[in-house]
């Protein structure tokens, strides 16, 4: 009876609650990281490049998602993203809107309902499609101008990203950086900062460059997870419940580009940038992380480098790899979904990719009276 006892201590112990004294059923945080474009093999790649160990290992809880939009087969992040952040089918190019240009709430719209603080970061602009899908309605993604202002006037509380052109170099010659103060935003176009230095503002906001950050081969560093840490930081200051998306965007680009190397350095950071959250929720206990992508792009396979033997043979090594790509696009494998934390085995199975909203309302209770 006591060894039995004991080893359900011991259970307890190493359930990835462990330095919480109980633990809880209820997410009181989510944390929902998108690595755009990326499908199981740019995931598989980190198995390969990547010199130190990989953070999605740690994940226990896996699921599958379908992705097609309302009219295409072949989703886009625009269409996609709506589909994570407001649970609903809509046209590729579409932002927070159906078929009609009908707004769909979004999940930043009801958690700030409940007090939860919330945030975006991303490693494009901030208002790239990804991000702007947590906060922004419009009927085609390329109306930047139109989201930047959408951002200054929503319930955002922290953002880091790139982007600065669309607020202050506008088709319009208006000023969206004074637009963002005078709602109560700080906004810094330099650099990250401590939290020291900006955590009794009300909102923060930073845009580090003009439009996508620069990549990871030109000198981004650890912007990624250091501004997602300090969005955390800073929304949860008081143990006040947050929700913040952040993206990887630029596996995506890599992917569209048919590059390789592009693809994995950025995969190897968004590795990374798990590993911190994964800290900070293993810790907390409190938590909730739900990390996808919205597609695959590229259509790119880890296969073997080819050969051509004497006799004009082509044959395909199975020592030697040479990633290739089938398409300059997206494409429409089922997505790879790993979840930690309280909740997470919910994220079990295969479904769609506006179940992964409804699993988050569901859990959290934030769509409740
Ligand atoms: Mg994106
Ligand atoms: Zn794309």
């Amino acid at each position: 009876m006591k060894a039995k006892l004991f080893s359900f201590f011991l259970l307890l112990l190493f359930s990835g609650c462990a330095e919480k004294k109980s633990c809880p059923t209820v997410p009181k945080n989510v944390i929902l990281l998108i690595s755009d474009g990326t499908g199981l093999s740019q995931i598989s790649s980190a198995y390969f490049y990547k010199k130190s160990d990989v953070n999605y290992s740690r994940f226990q809880h896996l699921g599958l998602i379908t992705t097609s939009s309302s009219r295409e087969d072949i989703t886009d992040s625009a269409a996609s993203g709506t589909a994570f952040a407001s649970g609903t089918k809509t046209y590729n190019g579409a932002i927070g809107v159906l078929e009609d240009s009908t707004q769909l709430e979004n999940i930043v719209e009801i958690a700030s309902r409940k007090g939860v603080k919330t945030g975006v970061v991303a490693t494009s602009s901030i208002t790239h499609a990804t991000p702007a899908s947590f906060y922004a309605h419009v009927t085609d993604r390329d109306f930047q101008e139109k989201i930047a202002l959408q951002l200054a006037k929503s319930e955002i509380d922290f953002f880091a990203g790139g982007g600065a052109n669309f607020f202050n170099q506008r088709s319009d010659a208006l000023n969206i950086i004074d637009t963002l103060t005078a709602h109560k935003f700080t906004i810094e176009t330099s650099s990250l900062t401590s939290i020291e230095a900006i955590k009794s503002n009300q909102k923060q906001g930073f845009l580090l460059s003009n439009d996508g950050m620069p990549k990871m081969s030109e000198g981004r560093g650890d912007f990624l997870s250091k501004a997602t840490m300090l969005g955390i930081e800073f929304l949860h200051q008081n143990e006040t419940p947050f929700f913040i998306m952040s993206e990887g965007s630029q596996i995506d680009w890599a992917g569209h580009d048919n590059d390789t190397a592009y693809l994995i350095s950025e995969v190897i950071d968004f590795d990374e940038l798990i590993g911190a959250v994964l800290d900070f929720a293993a810790e907390d206990g409190e938590t909730l992380v739900v990390v996808t992508s919205d597609h695959e792009t590229g259509g790119f396979t880890l296969s073997g480098k080819n050969y051509t033997t004497k006799e004009g043979e082509v044959y395909s090594s199975y020592s030697k790899l040479e990633p290739k790509f089938s398409t300059g696009g997206h494409s429409a494998t089922l997505i790879p979904v790993f979840a930690y934390g309280p909740g997470a085995e919910h994220f079990s199975g295969v479904y769609d990719n506006t179940d992964i909203f409804r699993k988050i309302m569901k859990l959290t209770g934030w769509d409740k009276n």
